[in-house]
């Protein structure tokens, strides 16, 4: 039997207040669901997966957070109550969403403002509850301040920037003199031709399956709240 799921999370900007959605139970791996289509954001990148509640019509089970195999695996709480072909409905958590599409928004400035400030590079991050930590690789540290940091991202929200999606191909891509992250760019199948391009305007442009706000206004000050050694060249930063 070959499967086919929509994974449609991909197509929804901005990725705030996701709406509730019916969707049909195709597999049931484990303690997981997998749905024909989905809008559930699986975690990656940093950024932690959706949680919520799916019902059918007699049964609801809490979706606990949701991860990405070959599909959006939907792991629930009471996977007993639900078998395949059951029509349901899933309600993705707002806040919860929200809040790490603002956490993830606010990488993207974070991270474009290290390399244009102290030409650092965003190795690894990590969206949790009320931060998050990133790890920058730089040629040369010391250039590392944390009031110029802050300073720029604070004047950067005035600017209420829009956040606008593409699907670029790769060659479009790899020669944009602007792109930012695109190492990892290789580990993705050479079937898939069109990647998906986040841009936050005169600010940052890379490539991003994540979920953005609309426009950079509504974001939170940036607060550097620890900055430690992470060997040779690298800084965690949390935030
Ligand atoms: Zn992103």
């Amino acid at each position: 039997m070959i499967l086919l799921q929509r994974k449609l999370h991909l197509e929804i900007h901005p990725g705030t207040n996701p709406k509730p959605f019916d969707t049909e139970i195709i597999d049931i791996k484990n303690d997981s669901l997998i749905f024909s289509k989905s809008y559930c954001f699986p975690r990656g990148g940093g950024q932690p997966g959706d949680i919520g509640i799916v019902s059918s019509k007699i049964h609801e089970s809490e979706l606990l957070e949701t991860f990405h195999q070959e599909f959006i695996m939907h792991p629930v709480k009471d996977p007993d109550l639900f078998n395949i072909g059951d029509h349901i409905s899933c309600s993705i958590n707002t806040e919860v969403r929200n809040r790490n599409s603002m956490m993830h928004t606010t990488q993207h400035i974070v991270s474009a403002l290290a390399d244009e400030l102290f030409n650092a590079e965003t190795v690894g991050n990590q969206i949790s509850q009320n931060h998050t930590r990133l790890d920058l690789l730089f040629a040369d540290r010391d250039k590392f301040n944390i009031s110029d940091l802050e300073s720029a991202f604070n004047e950067v929200l005035h600017k209420n920037s829009s956040v606008k999606i593409h699907e670029w191909d790769r060659n479009t891509i790899l020669n944009h003199e602007n792109m930012r992250n695109t190492k990892f760019m290789n580990r993705i199948p050479e079937s898939i031709k069109k990647l998906r391009v986040v841009e936050i305007e005169d600010i940052d442009l890379c490539p991003c399956g994540g979920t953005h706000v609309e426009s950079i206004g509504i974001l939170n000050k940036l607060k550097v709240l620890n900055v430690k050694s992470k060997g040779a060249g690298k800084l965690r930063i949390t935030y």
